[in-house]
């Protein structure tokens, strides 16, 4: 008897709690949740500049979601962190160094494409560096907003992706870019970053660009982000580090960028 009536508080508690931790009218939306587009708001990650034990390395590897190490050619580390990130689950991007506008030249690395370069020599840097880098499902560009804006030289790096069934991941450098044009012409999955995450490399500006990206997890259906190693790398992993709970929290998932491609 004893037993019985335990049991009976026991069940009657138990509803109790689950009572209070569901709402009695399920239909109604949650004032927390966002708008619902019929379809899983999506965040591609993409962290750049890796192959040269740049600071944040390891923090960025150690990230609980899936995302894309774009890897520089002919460095230190380039298959270290190539082989590293394809190990722990991650896509392996070949970061290609490209001329900007303005810049120091030493910022590029080695191998850079550069408008100077006879089509040829553009040819053979794009795969040489493609074929430096293990594992590559891609590329996308490191700096770049000169040559990116030239339809010579992007039309030649993107037959090669091409022949080599690559997809290109536009970091939007310059507004001119041809890159999504010209990938539409000829075939080659495309996409282009949404959100710079560290292009100001101090603590509040990585912090506001990290409010940014749950506000555009929150509101678009597909979102794609670049932060880097580096210089910002540790605090750009930071912010990740608390950001990725929130747009976890709201309902947002986070896919490798291959699936962004169109
Ligand atoms: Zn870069």
């Amino acid at each position: 008897m004893y037993r019985t009536k335990a049991l009976i508080a026991a069940v009657l508690l138990l509803g109790m709690v689950i009572g209070a931790a569901v709402p009695a009218d399920t239909s109604s939306a949650s004032p927390l949740k966002p708008p619902d587009f019929g379809a899983v708001r999506r965040v591609a990650l993409v962290i750049d500049d890796f192959g040269n034990d740049m600071l944040g390395t390891e923090q960025m590897m150690e990230l609980p979601v899936p995302f894309a190490a774009a890897v520089m050619p002919f460095l230190p580390t380039t298959k270290r962190d190539a082989e590293w990130a394809h190990r722990k689950g991650h896509t392996v991007l070949v970061h290609v160094p490209m001329e900007p506008n303005a810049g120091k030249p030493e910022w590029l690395g080695p191998g850079a494409i550069t408008t100077k370069l006879t089509d040829e020599e553009v040819r053979q840097r794009i795969t040489a560096a493609i074929e430096d880098v293990p594992y590559a499902t891609g590329i996308n560009n490191h700096m770049g907003s000169k040559v990116t804006a030239d339809e010579r030289i992007m039309r030649i790096i993107l037959t090669v992706c091409k022949e080599k069934g690559l997809f290109v991941l536009d970091s939007r450098t310059t507004d001119k870019s041809v890159i999504g044009k010209l990938a539409r012409e000829l075939g080659v999955p495309t996409a282009s970053n949404n959100l710079f995450l560290d292009d100001v490399y101090t603590r509040s500006h990585i912090a506001k660009q990290g409010v940014k990206l749950q506000k555009l997890a929150n509101t678009r259906e597909a979102t794609i982000v670049i932060g880097h190693v580096g210089v910002p790398g540790k605090h750009t992993a930071d912010v990740l580090g608390s950001a990725i709970p929130a747009i976890r929290q709201s309902g947002a998932v986070f896919v490798p960028i291959a699936q962004m491609m169109q």
